[in-house]
């Protein structure tokens, strides 16, 4: 098993076995949580430094970044041990940090409009590997003494969260039980799995949940996003409802506006019909044109539009801010760029 893979408690079973005092393994999960490698360890003993460094390791590491000039977003890659690699995203607010962060080398889900998914999911990430972005970001961008420089963090980057469902939830574990990042900061962003849906309403940490919806029927949504065959969009809201009144959170329909597929006024009063009674909020997003995609985004007038038809019909919508348009375009396009 990977050293990033053991939990705190493996961690202290592993080095007792060694016969060290318990607390090394404090020190050492310490270290790993702010992104050191074994021989960075400076205050354990040159032998048990050793010793740790020979197991493997499975962290992560960053690969290069992009800073936005216009408003400090960084894109970074991260380099996998296996050569891989992935996207996150490093997003400032006047309240603190959101890091996103991705859940797979690609995607299999096969939305027309994403990037991400383009080439199929490769693998997915280890809980792990998730904990390292987070790590190898505070060891990249610093806080202030006693600060962490990560205080939000969002599962909306390449992969579908709930496809890799045991890794994400152990990450949410981790992240909420050894980072102290509470569930409220946290938001999980999904397709629509259906049962993976119901079966983390009780397994994971209370976090915020996002559901791609994209559109307000079947026939529409069922062009965009092929996993709507398998779990049809009423069984989404449903769940997503159910989640709503299980764990007390509001629950986040992400609708991505294209133009002339889903931005007129019957699409928004479709869609409002779809969500009257559930505990919700939409975030509309005017679609990121994909060089490989014949899709164009909603001007932002229309958007504005859009969003006035949902108030008009009793549904709490915004328009989402654009944050690093000069350094990145839509999910998955910088890791294409970089592979090419
Ligand atoms: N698999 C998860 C996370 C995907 S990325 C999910 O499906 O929710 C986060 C959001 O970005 C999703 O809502 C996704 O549908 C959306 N998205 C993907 N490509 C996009 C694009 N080109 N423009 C706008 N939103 C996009």
């Amino acid at each position: 098993m990977y050293l990033m893979d053991k939990s705190r408690d493996e961690l202290a079973e592993l080095l007792t076995a060694w016969g060290e005092p318990l607390f090394r393994a404090k020190q050492v999960y310490g270290w790993l949580l702010r992104g050191a490698r074994p021989q960075a360890m400076t205050n354990l003993p040159k032998a048990l430094r050793e010793k740790l460094d020979a197991l493997p390791f499975g962290g992560v590491s960053v690969h290069s970044k992009f800073v936005s000039t216009r408003d400090g977003t960084v894109k970074y890659l991260f380099a996998l041990e296996d050569g891989n690699l992935v996207e996150g995203v490093l997003m400032r607010y006047r309240y603190g940090n959101t890091l996103c962060l991705s859940t797979q080398v690609g995607c299999k889900m096969g939305c027309v409009f994403c990037a991400s998914t383009l080439d199929g999911c490769v693998r997915d990430l280890r809980h792990g590997e998730m904990l390292g972005f987070v790590a190898a970001v505070e060891a990249d961008e610093p806080a202030k003494a006693g600060e962490r420089t990560v205080t939000n963090i969002v599962l909306m980057g390449s992969g579908e969260p709930l496809d890799n469902y045991d890794n994400v939830v152990r990450f949410l574990w981790r992240v909420t039980g050894d980072l102290g990042i509470s569930a409220r900061n946290i938001s999980l962003s999904t397709c629509g799995i259906v049962p993976m849906m119901r079966r983390f309403a009780s397994e994971a940490p209370p976090v915020t949940l996002s559901v791609s919806l994209h559109a307000a029927t079947d026939a529409q949504r069922s062009k965009l996003m092929p996993i709507n065959a398998a779990y049809p969009i009423r069984e989404v809201v449903t769940a997503a409802h159910a989640y709503a009144e299980q764990t007390g959170r509001r629950v986040i329909f992400e609708y991505a506006l294209i133009a002339g597929e889903n931005d007129s006024q019957a699409d928004a009063k479709a869609l409002a019909n779809l969500l009257a009674h559930t505990l919700c909020h939409v975030n509309l997003i005017p679609l990121n044109p994909v060089a490989e995609r014949d899709l164009q985004g909603t001007t932002r007038a229309q958007a504005q539009r859009f969003a006035g038809w949902l108030a008009d019909y009793r549904v709490s919508a915004t328009v989402r801010r654009e944050m690093g348009t000069d350094i990145a375009g839509a999910c998955g396009q910088l890791r294409r760029k970089v592979l090419k």
